[in-house]
């Protein structure tokens, strides 16, 4: 997606060999702009599909999710808490995603009620890295009864192995930019596919 390339080579940061810093647009401030035209992207291509709800995660998916999600004719948007509440009851189905960049574990937790059986479910991020916060959305949806349609990514880090494991796994996988490396702060994207 071409306004999506331009501003990571803007705006973007590359931080040591692995990670992309997209703050301004993406992380901490949202470019709203930009974040519905991925919207329309990720719609254009999923709606052929049929998704019926947009699974992410907090936070930072969820800006991008909605987007897509409204341009599904405004199917709803599901997102995984990484933290119990003390209001959280029902029956939660949990899945643990290892976080690429704070290097924790995250239980990822959605309320069953959310996701009823038979769902054609979208899964939706900022980022894919080694692919650990999708598999869990896609345990959490099969733990459901749901069927995953595919998942669409922001921002994929081509020489991490998540892009590479779904693909293997035969999973509709859509990446709006495709980060090649990064060397000396500078960001290498793929061309537009
Ligand atoms: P994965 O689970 O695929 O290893 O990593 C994806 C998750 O980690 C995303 O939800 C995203 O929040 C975070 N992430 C991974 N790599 C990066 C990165 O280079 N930059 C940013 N901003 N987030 C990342």
């Amino acid at each position: 997606m071409k306004k999506l390339r331009q501003a990571i080579m803007d705006q973007g940061k590359g931080i040591g060999s692995e990670i992309v810093k997209v703050d301004m647009f993406l992380n901490h401030r949202l470019d709203s702009a930009l974040i519905f035209d991925m919207g329309i992207e990720l719609a254009k291509y999923f709606r052929k599909d049929k998704p019926t709800v947009v699974l992410t995660v907090e936070a930072s998916g969820i800006a991008v999710a909605l987007a897509a999600a409204h341009f599904l004719n405004d199917i709803p948007v599901v997102f995984a808490k990484k933290s119990t509440a003390s209001n959280q009851s029902g029956d939660m189905l949990t899945a643990v995603a290892h976080s690429f960049t704070h290097g924790n574990d995250n239980c990822l937790r959605v309320d069953r009620q959310y996701l009823p059986k038979g769902s054609r479910v979208l899964i939706v991020d900022d980022f894919l890295a080694n692919g650990q916060a999708v598999e869990a959305l896609m345990s959490i949806a099969e733990q459901a009864g749901c069927d995953v349609i595919g998942v669409g990514i922001a921002v994929e880090k081509g020489f991490q192995e998540g892009g590479k494991r779904l693909r293997e796994r035969g999973v509709n996988l859509k990446s709006l930019a495709v980060v090649t490396q990064i060397s000396d702060g500078k960001i290498s994207l793929a061309e537009e596919d």
